[in-house]
């Protein structure tokens, strides 16, 4: 007969990662290692195995789940009530501005716009088709290039 094991021996024989036969033998035999086997044994059994019968409602994962998820923040609703805000104040500061604004201010952002447009034709005409598939291929290469290095910080403050 061996000398009575320890309770991590115990302990790997309930996990059964223990199997050596001498060590099982000693405890269904010797009294004392059965009972500490016996109250681990019921100590460590699964809580699926309890005999209760109440279970978690089918929908309890989906609800604990959308709880835990973080709720995104109304981004555009606070912008639009910003903005809302900023043109209200503006129209009580002075109605000219916003006028001013609405007339000068956004004409002046669309042509702009226009004007990069018509430059962007006449380097077109000055470089030829070549040029300009050479020029897109650049930026592709570099919105790729600016995509690599936002992919590495994001993974850097997600990790
Ligand atoms: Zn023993």
């Amino acid at each position: 007969m061996i000398q009575c094991p320890d309770k991590l021996t115990i302990q790997a024989v309930i996990d059964g990662e223990e199997t050596d036969i001498q060590i099982i033998d000693h405890l269904q035999s010797c009294p004392r290692c059965c009972q500490i086997h016996s109250e681990m044994k019921d100590a460590f059994t699964p809580a699926d195995n309890l005999g209760s019968t109440v279970k978690l409602p089918a929908e309890f994962l989906g609800r604990l789940n959308e709880k835990l998820s973080p709720q995104p923040f109304p981004a555009a609703m606070a912008a639009a009530v910003i903005f809302t805000l900023a043109i209200f104040s503006a129209y009580l500061t002075n109605p000219g501005y916003l006028q001013w604004w609405l007339s000068v201010g956004i004409t002046r952002q669309i042509s702009y716009l226009i004007d990069a447009f018509i430059d962007l034709l006449y380097i077109s005409h000055i470089v030829g088709p070549t040029g300009v598939i050479i020029g897109l291929a650049a930026l592709v290469a570099l919105e790729v290039l600016i995509l690599n290095m936002l992919r590495n910080v994001e993974g850097q403050i997600n990790v």
